[in-house]
């Protein structure tokens, strides 16, 4: 498994990445590879996150050659991660604020990865439990588990280390809720970490924006980037009904009298309405049809 990327070097990790435990941090079953001739000349990209195959490893020098990446089970452009299985998204309960709508663009462009969704409600230091309960019982109805949790007094941490554990999860949302902090909370070593990596590797890390896979003490791997802090919505206005779970739950067990019913005052729409978020379904489906330019979407 690529655990990072650097100019034409790769980190590689040979035994089973979800296995790690933070006793591996320093652990010496990982090669610095290069990129076989082959591969470059077919265009195969190795990013961090990948599984591949590597060949002639030295275990002396700790250097190997990666000569084929594995099929990627998901991919995510930002931060450039290959199969991650979880968005753990992080909204902080007050500075700032949770808006709705925000989140609920967030949780459909998480909806749209297929990965798994966590959600973390940050800073529940700065408001009243009954706030808290509130939003997790509003998420609750939404369809998503959501944890309160506070670094100033360490709450819903261990529910947090529970959630990503055997996932490869990249962290998600606005910009200001608590990511990096969160991050490096749950990475303890993340700054002071010296492993089998060059110090030229460290160096350049600074410079260079790039993303690195990290094992946590409790098992799993958090990327060390966050990802898509500004969602964009290209969904096709015939696949957003899928991307809410209330809907998805009434749409399980009967339907529409149109297939291609969009849940507005069709005929035979057998949707029940009354939910929270039916509003931000009609807006937001009213703006990506607006967006919608079915040219770049023929053939
Ligand atoms: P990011 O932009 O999402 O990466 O957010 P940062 O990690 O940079 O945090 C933004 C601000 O929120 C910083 O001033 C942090 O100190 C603060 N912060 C992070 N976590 C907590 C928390 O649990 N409680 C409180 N009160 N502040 C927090």
């Amino acid at each position: 498994t690529v655990t990072a990327v650097q100019a034409n070097f790769y980190q590689v990790r040979l035994d089973d990445p979800l296995d790690w435990g933070s006793e591996d941090l320093e652990s010496t079953n990982s090669l610095l590879c290069t990129r076989r001739a082959l591969l470059k000349k077919l265009g195969q990209s190795v990013m961090v996150g990948d599984r591949v195959q590597v060949e002639d490893p030295d275990w002396t020098g700790g250097r190997g050659a990666i000569s084929a990446v594995l099929t990627r089970q998901t991919m995510l452009a930002r931060p450039p991660v290959a199969n991650a299985t979880q968005i753990f998204l992080v909204f902080s309960l007050a500075q700032p604020e949770i808006d709705p709508l925000q989140l609920t663009r967030f949780l459909l462009t998480a909806q749209q990865t297929r990965m798994q969704i966590g959600v973390g409600l940050s800073k529940a230091d700065l408001v009243p439990e009954a706030v808290q309960r509130d939003w997790c019982d509003r998420l609750q109805q939404w369809g998503y588990r959501a944890i309160a949790l506070s670094l100033v007094n360490e709450q819903g941490l261990g529910e947090v280390q529970e959630q990503l554990q055997g996932q490869l999860t990249v962290l998600s949302g606005p910009s200001g809720v608590g990511k990096s902090s969160l991050i490096n909370h749950l990475i303890p070593h993340l700054n002071l970490r010296t492993g089998l990596v060059s110090q030229r590797w460290h160096q350049g890390r600074h410079t260079t924006r790039h993303t690195e896979l990290f094992n946590l003490p409790q098992g799993g791997l958090l990327a060390d980037t966050p990802g898509f802090n500004q969602p964009d919505l290209p969904i096709h206005p015939g696949d957003l009904a899928q991307l809410f779970p209330e809907i998805q739950r009434q749409l399980n067990h009967q339907s529409c009298h149109f297939n291609d019913c969009q849940h507005l005052q069709e005929p035979g729409c057998v949707l029940d309405k009354g939910w929270e978020r039916y509003d931000h379904y009609v807006q937001l489906l009213e703006e990506i049809t607006a967006q919608y330019d079915p040219s770049l979407h023929s053939g």
